[in-house]
C-alpha cells in the first residue's frame, strides 16, 4: 500500500492548485526488470482483486509494454470473456410493436434514455421526423429484427448492408465462438502523455471484465434506419469484441459496502491509460464540480480519476489524460500502443475536434 500513499501524494499535490487541476504529468515509467517478487505479487494481485467480477481466462500477468505515447513500461495483461459474470445481458429488440420495456432494451438520443420498447419502435418516424421509418410490419405489429449471426453480422456494422435498412439490429452472445476472448494490456502505474488523446480501441475495461467503448456511431446506425437497442445495463454484442458498453448505468454501481456521500462516487473500471473510471455521480448523487476535458479530477480517496459520461450522452469518456494501453481479441500478442492499428484515433486531435472513428455496432 505504500505505491497507493505515494499516488495519492502525488495527486493531492497536483489537485491542490485551484478550480482547474491539471492532469497529472509526473508520473514516470516502471521497469518491469527492476521489480522485486515482492512487487510483481502487489501489482498482480491488485489487479485480480480490482478484477474480481471478471470472466478473467487464465491469471492476469506482468508484462513489457510500449504505451501510446511511446513510454516503455510495465502492464497487467488481463484476459476476459467478453460476457458478464453477474448478470445475463438483454433484451434489445422488442418482437411485437405490443412488446412492453420489460422485453426491450433502451436508446439513447441527446443526451436522453428511452425505453426501446415497441411502442418507441412504432413512433419511429414521428420521434425522427423522417418517414422512411418502418421497423414492422404494419399488418401484424411484427418488429424486424436481425434474429440470425448471418443477418447481424451484415447490420451491425457501420455501412449496414442495405437489406437490413428498417431492421432493429441485435446480435446474441451465443453467436461468438465459446472461445473467444478479449485482452486488456493496461500500464500498472498512468505514465504521463504530452497531449490528452481520444480513446482508440475502447476507453477502458468495467470491473465486470467487459469493454468500455467508445461512442456507438449513432448517425450510421440511423441513416440505415436501423436501432441498435443497449440493454437497460448500457450494453449490446458486436460479433469482434462481444458483449460492450456504451453507457454506464447502475448496473455496474456496487453501492454495497459504502456510506452514502462519504467520498466520492464507486469504482466502475478502469481506463486504457490506468487511472480509475468512476460513476457519473458521487455517491450522495450529486455531480463532480470542475472536471477537465476528460471528465477527471484529483480526490483524496483516489488521486487523479475519471467521471463516465451520463448515461445518456453515449460518451463514457472523451479523452485520456494519460497513456494508452493496447486491447485485442483473443491473447498473445504484444502491446505496442505507439503503432497504429486498427480505428484511427489515439494520439490525435482533441475531442471535438474530429467525429469518432467508426465501431463495428
Ligand atoms: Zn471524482
Ligand atoms: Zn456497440
Amino acid at each position: 500500500m505504500i505505491r497507493n500513499t505515494l499516488l495519492l501524494s502525488i495527486s493531492l499535490l497536483l489537485g491542490s492548485c485551484g478550480a482547474h487541476p491539471p492532469a497529472p504529468t509526473d508520473i514516470a515509467p516502471v521497469d518491469l526488470a527492476a521489480l522485486s517478487a515482492a512487487e510483481r505479487d502487489s501489482y498482480l494481485r491488485e489487479a485480480a482483486a480490482f478484477f474480481e467480477k471478471a470472466n478473467i481466462v487464465g491469471l492476469p500477468s506482468l508484462v513489457e509494454c510500449t504505451l501510446s505515447g511511446g513510454a516503455k513500461t510495465t502492464c497487467f495483461s488481463i484476459t476476459v470473456k467478453p460476457v458478464p459474470g453477474d448478470y445475463t445481458p438483454g433484451p434489445w429488440c422488442p418482437r411485437n410493436i405490443s412488446d412492453g420495456k420489460e422485453k426491450s432494451g433502451i436508446w439513447l438520443d441527446e443526451g436522453k434514455i428511452y425505453d426501446a420498447d415497441g411502442k418507441f419502435l412504432q413512433n419511429l418516424s414521428d420521434f425522427y421526423e423522417d418517414d422512411e421509418w418502418q421497423l414492422f410490419d404494419p399488418a401484424t405489429g411484427r418488429v424486424n429484427v436481425t434474429d440470425s449471426k448471418e443477418k447481424c453480422a451484415a447490420a451491425a456494422r457501420p455501412d449496414v448492408d442495405e437489406k437490413y435498412n428498417n431492421y432493429c439490429v441485435e446480435c446474441q452472445l451465443d453467436y461468438m465462438p465459446a472461445e473467444s476472448s478479449v485482452t486488456y494490456v493496461i500500464p500498472v502505474r498512468p505514465v504521463a502523455s504530452s497531449n490528452r488523446s481520444r480513446t482508440h480501441g475502447g476507453a477502458g475495461v468495467a470491473i465486470n471484465g467487459i469493454r468500455l467503448d467508445e461512442p456507438a456511431p449513432l448517425d450510421a446506425i440511423l441513416d440505415a434506419h436501423t436501432l441498435a437497442p443497449f440493454d437497460d445495463c448500457g450494453g449490446h454484442v458486436n460479433l469482434h469484441v462481444g458483449y460492450h458498453y456504451h453507457a454506464v448505468t447502475d448496473c455496474l454501481v456496487d453501492k454495497s459496502g459504502r456510506t452514502s456521500g462519504k467520498y466520492d462516487a464507486p469504482v466502475i473500471g478502469l481506463a486504457m491509460d490506468g487511472y480509475k473510471i468512476l460513476a457519473h455521480r458521487l455517491d450522495n448523487g450529486e455531480l463532480p464540480g470542475q472536471l477537465d476535458s476528460c471528465q477527471g479530477h484529483s480526490s483524496a480517496e483516489y488521486g487523479y480519476h475519471y467521471h463516465a459520461g451520463a448515461a445518456g450522452s453515449n460518451r463514457i469518456l472523451a479523452c485520456l489524460s494519460g497513456q494508452q494501453g493496447c486491447s485485442f481479441e483473443g491473447s498473445g500478442e504484444t502491446c505496442d500502443a505507439s503503432v497504429r492499428r486498427g480505428p484511427p484515433g489515439g494520439g490525435g486531435p482533441p475531442p471535438g475536434a474530429t467525429r469518432p472513428p467508426p465501431e463495428p455496432g
